[in-house]
């Protein structure tokens, strides 16, 4: 894994992917080695507390010396007050690359499901943006839930990555409202052989382990099962 860096970030864009969920560019004051998937953790300090926040990083290694995430704006969150005012130009102190949620690229599997509710979409967005060009003879599968069209986001990326690799499926996925796609939580859309497939996982704790219990009651192995949880 690439060495753990102490760095700052300054915003240089920030704009609404949802009426709850902003995203954050950050010009960072050196290059950062990261794997899709990783994440870095930012130090937000609000009323004389200072806490550690962590984030996936949304985007590819292939952008050098940015990092952009999608942040959900959860209503008198610590951090979420802090980036809700946050403005082009504020600088955040950071550390990172975390983490072992990475695709592995050496698994023999064919098919690959990506299962994401909400913000956990993040790692899936730069795990597909970076190997999906170079994996022409895998599989993806990004189910992708959230409530209501409203909460829907990074819509149009992931249905260009669709068009674009015919190895690539995006099912998005709404729990709340009907619409012309698929409905119901991601749990109901994944395939109904299990076997022979490998499973990423990412969102909150809840979901992650519905569906790490679901897979596993129909013969998954959890060597076959990774996951992310984000509380
Ligand atoms: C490895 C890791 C990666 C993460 N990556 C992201 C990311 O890319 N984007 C992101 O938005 N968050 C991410 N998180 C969650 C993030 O670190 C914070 O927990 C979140 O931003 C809330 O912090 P807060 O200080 O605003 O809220 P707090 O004051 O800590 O309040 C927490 C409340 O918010 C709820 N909550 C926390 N995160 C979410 C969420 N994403 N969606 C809905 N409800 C939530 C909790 O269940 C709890 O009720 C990640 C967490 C981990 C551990």
């Amino acid at each position: 894994m690439p060495p753990i860096l102490d760095f700052q970030g300054r915003i240089t864009e920030k704009r609404n992917l949802t009426h709850d969920v902003i995203f954050i560019s950050l010009q960072l004051d050196q290059d950062l080695p990261f794997k899709p998937g990783q994440f870095v953790s930012i130090k937000i300090t609000r009323n004389g507390e200072t806490k550690l926040k962590s984030y996936s990083i949304l985007n590819s290694p292939d952008k050098k010396k940015t990092i952009d995430l999608c942040i959900k704006l959860v209503e008198g969150g610590f951090a979420s007050e802090i980036f809700k005012e946050a403005k082009v130009g504020d600088i955040f102190p950071l550390k990172g690359p975390f983490g072992h949620f990475v695709f592995d690229e050496n698994a023999p599997e064919q098919d690959y499901y990506f299962i994401a509710a909400g913000t956990g979409v993040a790692p899936f967005h730069s795990m597909l943006q970076y190997h999906l060009p170079k994996l022409p003879t895998k599989n993806f599968t990004l189910l992708f839930g959230v409530r209501t069209q409203h909460d829907l986001f990074l819509h149009e990326e992931f249905k260009t990555l669709q068009q674009q690799y015919s190895n690539c499926t995006y099912t998005p996925t709404l729990s709340r409202e009907q619409w012309t796609g698929a409905h119901g939580r991601v749990q109901y859309h994944l395939p109904q052989e299990m076997k022979g497939k490998m499973f990423y996982i990412c969102g909150l704790k809840e979901m992650v382990l519905e569906t790490k219990e679901l897979l596993l009651k129909n013969g998954v192995i959890p060597d076959k099962i990774r996951s992310e949880r984000y509380t």
